[in-house]
């Protein structure tokens, strides 16, 4: 018995001397061959109180399917080894023509029943980053924001300097009417209907809970992985139902409700845009991964399900990280999501986990 424990220790002391010494060159060609870079997209329609019981069977099968639409064209981009902004940029674009999703067409209405519409988008590789708030005239925001990126020397352009910058470089104008739609104008009637009755002790009009609490958000973002190891986010939206003031929330600022960074993850928000500004909530999340060393699900998680909760904030974010490493993280009882992963796995999800 103790030969053979003597014979089988000899044995695996000569095995483990011949991988030591076994030639570089050798042991490069052990190796599996050539694993893919990995590759990744996600995207949201918009955090709130989705719930199953106020949806028809209708409304849930046309939210997924124009969740997948969108996913996959820009999980095809990613595929076909084109780059994240383009991805980003092709999944924003099928949500801001779809009238499902307060982005583009079917844009939520300020309170004078106009749409203002916020987008932004960001390049991981240089930090480089383009937005733009308050535009009525312009097709696609977020091709909008892009072209600030590219094109020009800042980063953040607003309202008709905005729309003659588009212009400029030749963007598709529409009629502010485009935009519009009856759904949305109703969701502006009711608001109005109920400000009348939610007064706070100085008169002022209500322009917050419970109304907002209770509202779906709807803004669609977008952040991908391509097999370069670039990241990229982008965000679109019509902002919050009876805005005045020429409010801007945090889809457009970047770090709020857009941030990416090759060195941590990419992040598109959602929600009561206050407290995504002042949460500082997407960088946050990238920082976390930067400074804290802690992985992607953890950070947002210690983000949304924490710091923003105990704020009073709702809403949600998705995000991805430089491995592919994919989180969509709400406090609210839904948000429209979905996801092609890195082993190409398709996932689109509405309610609570
Ligand atoms: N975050 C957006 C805003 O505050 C709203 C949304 O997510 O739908 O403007």
């Amino acid at each position: 018995m103790k030969f053979v424990n003597f014979f089988v220790l000899m044995l695996l002391i000569i095995s483990c001397k011949q991988t030591e010494t076994q030639p570089a060159a050798e042991q490069e060609a052990t190796k599996p061959v050539s694993e893919k870079p990995p590759i990744g997209i996600v995207i949201h329609g918009g955090a709130g109180t989705i719930l199953k019981e106020n949806m028809t069977a209708e409304q849930e099968a046309a939210y997924k399917e124009k969740l997948e639409e969108a996913v996959t064209a820009g999980y095809k981009v990613l595929e076909e080894g084109g780059e994240s902004l383009d991805a980003v940029i092709a999944a924003i674009q099928v949500m801001e023509e779809s009238p499902l999703f307060n982005a583009g067409i079917g844009a939520v209405f300020t309170h004078e029943g106009k749409n203002e519409l916020d987008a932004s988008i960001m390049n991981g590789k240089d930090l480089n980053a383009g937005a733009v708030s308050g535009i009525s005239r312009v097709k696609s925001p977020i091709q909008l924001a892009r072209t600030v990126m590219e094109k020009s020397e800042h980063v953040m352009l607003s309202g008709t300097g905005a729309e003659a910058f588009a212009q400029e470089q030749g963007l598709e104008m529409v009629d502010p009417d485009y935009f519009y739609t009856e759904r949305r104008m109703e969701s502006l009637k009711r608001a109005i209907e109920r400000e009348k009755v939610e007064l706070d002790h100085d008169g002022q009009a209500a322009f917050y809970d419970p109304f907002i609490k209770n509202s779906k958000y709807g803004t669609v973002g977008c952040v991908a992985l391509d097999k370069n190891g670039n990241l990229a986010a982008g965000t679109s939206t019509g902002g919050m139902t009876n805005k005045r003031y020429n409010r801007i929330g945090d889809a457009p600022i970047i770090g709020a409700g857009t941030y990416a960074n090759n060195v941590s993850c990419a992040v598109s928000s959602t929600g009561w845009g206050e407290y995504f500004i002042r949460g500082v909530v997407a960088y946050d999340i990238a920082a976390k991964m930067e400074y804290q060393k802690i992985p992607l699900q953890q950070a947002s998680k210690e983000v949304i399900q924490d710091k923003l909760t105990a704020m009073g904030g709702t809403g949600g974010i998705i995000a991805i990280d430089k491995s592919g490493e994919i989180s969509m993280e709400f406090n609210t009882p839904g948000m429209y999501r979905a996801s092609i992963d890195s082993e190409g796995q398709l996932n689109i999800g509405i309610y609570e986990k």
